[in-house]
């Protein structure tokens, strides 16, 4: 383990931690096993200098590195999150080191592989070092990799004083997994002027967009009478539903759809004759598509009134999240020293769009502008989630420029 280099040894210290979050749970943090790694990233921080890390109450970890420069450097903020996806077991993962990756499948057991068509990335990555798993739990690069980074960075910036930088914040979360990872987020305590999650996937990715987000529920109110006396009585919920979702437009759904498409998505039916609730969600990368996606399911709505007479029906909404990009475009420094960073790293930057949500977003929306940069992880939530060390490296790299481009005099 001694021969790894430090983001690696890091890495496999913290997979070794089962972190995984609930979605039933009720308490905050979902999970309390996910401290087990946040107390030890407090010891951690404060062994690197980090005098004032912290838990809090919540379960978030915070901390400061001062600044090594004069001048008027924002403070910028880096963040990760200690928790794993609910999706799959994190306990026991028994990381799996292909040295010097040949190309091809690699076998985790004896019946699972990971090959090239699930993940075109390992082609670029022959003569790397490739970590998998056994193939019996996920691996924890989403977002271990990137907890990993942020503290090698961190020792980076202690060991070279020669890295100049402004101030620094430092905060690992929990809970993002199951859409809570800002809940607590106290955004004037952290004090950062910009930040980056440190929670992305190729090397050389920068993320500036997330979906809009919007949930839809259908309630059909219906008639229940026995059935053996219904004749001009009864009216089914259950078949207005039914009805409803099978004119959900079929090229418009998550199936169907890539890159800045959106998407009506039914996600959840409930009930029975007397009451039935369809639950969606729409998501889209621009506000007005969204409107046409209501105005599809108002007209649906309607439609099924006039079929099934006798059943009422109420469509509500609710706006979730919406695209970070419109936060981001009023500080277009915060993505252009990103890609910069990521030059300077040596590597060919990449800007994205996230088919999803993330903390970023929720934190941009909060007054705190947060892009993502990428942790080098593929896979993510599965059994044959993998990283190379090289990306981890490069992620390193790029959080080193990243201090340094932001701690530049502006021209
Ligand atoms: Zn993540």
């Amino acid at each position: 383990m001694a021969s790894h280099p430090p983001v690696v040894q890091r890495f496999l210290r913290y997979v070794a931690i089962d972190t995984q979050a609930s979605e039933e749970s009720e308490s905050y943090p979902s999970s309390a096993k996910q401290l087990d790694l946040s107390r030890l990233l407090v010891d951690e921080l404060h062994a690197l200098g980090v005098v004032d890390a912290e838990l809090d109450e919540h379960g978030y970890v915070m901390g400061t590195v001062e600044a090594n420069v004069e001048g008027p450097i924002p403070v910028i903020g880096f963040i990760a999150h200690v928790d794993t996806a609910p999706d799959v077991s994190g306990k026991d993962v028994k990381p799996q080191l292909h040295v010097n990756y040949a190309g091809g499948p690699i076998a985790l057991d004896a019946e699972r592989s990971l090959t090239t068509t699930q993940s075109p990335e390992l082609e670029q990555n022959k003569g790397n070092t490739i970590i998998t798993t056994d193939g019996s739990t996920l691996l924890g690069a989403d977002d271990k990799a990137g907890i990993a980074e942020i503290m090698t960075f961190v020792q980076r910036l202690r060991d070279d004083p020669s890295i100049k930088h402004g101030k620094l914040r430092i905060a690992f979360t929990v809970d993002e997994e199951v859409g809570q990872g800002t809940k607590h987020f106290d955004v004037k305590k952290f004090g950062a002027k910009f930040a980056y999650t440190v929670d992305g996937e190729s090397p050389g990715e920068i993320e500036n967009e997330t979906f809009c987000a919007e949930s839809a529920t259908a309630v059909f109110q219906g008639v229940n009478v026995h059935p053996g006396y219904a004749k001009d009585k009864m009216f089914n919920a259950l078949k207005g539903a039914a009805a409803f979702v099978a004119a959900l437009p079929q090229k418009e759904a998550p199936e169907t759809t890539e890159g800045r498409q959106g998407y009506i998505h039914p996600v959840a039916l409930t009930g029975g004759v007397e009451e039935t609730t369809l639950k969606m969600i729409l998501r889209d990368f621009e506000e007005a598509p969204l409107a046409v996606f209501r105005a599809k399911l108002e007209a649906i709505a309607t439609e099924v009134r006039e079929s099934w007479p006798g059943l009422k029906v109420e469509l509500s909404f609710e706006q979730s999240y919406r695209n970070m990009r419109f936060v981001l475009d009023d500080y277009p420094t915060v993505v252009e020293n990103a890609l910069e960073a990521v030059r300077r790293a040596g590597i060919t930057p990449k800007l994205n769009q996230i088919r999803g949500g993330t903390d970023g977003a929720m934190l941009s929306f909060k007054g705190l502008p947060t892009p993502n940069i990428f942790a080098g992880g593929h896979l993510f939530h599965s059994r044959y989630e993998w990283i190379a060390i090289e990306a981890m490296e490069q992620a390193v790299e790029t959080l080193v420029q990243l201090a340094q481009v932001w701690a530049e005099p502006a021209e």
